[in-house]
């Protein structure tokens, strides 16, 4: 079985990967070691960032309404601040 977890596969296809953990990410609930790859690969992948950033606010939507567990702030404080960086500019 080929679990999301596993450090080899995000240098083959880290698209792949971060979309098969995509909810352990934004639950902050990955692995540090992994959590750290899906973060470095966002910023340089639009298409993740986008990804992400649509999780990110589908989560925080299912909090509201008492649906879905907290993710550490730390994380989220990280996962923001990916999300802000790359070939985007800085909101103003
Ligand atoms: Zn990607």
């Amino acid at each position: 079985m080929t679990a999301p977890t596993d450090i080899s596969l995000w240098s083959v296809n880290p698209c792949a990967r971060l979309a098969g953990c995509l909810d352990e990410f934004v639950d902050g609930r990955l692995d540090r070691a992994i959590e750290a790859l899906a973060l470095a690969h966002m910023e340089r992948c639009p298409p993740c960032r986008v990804m992400a950033r649509h999780a990110l606010r589908y989560r925080e939507t299912m909090r509201r309404v008492g649906d879905a567990s907290v993710a550490p702030a730390d994380f989220v404080q990280r996962l923001r601040f990916a999300l802000r960086r790359g070939v985007e500019p800085p909101p103003a």
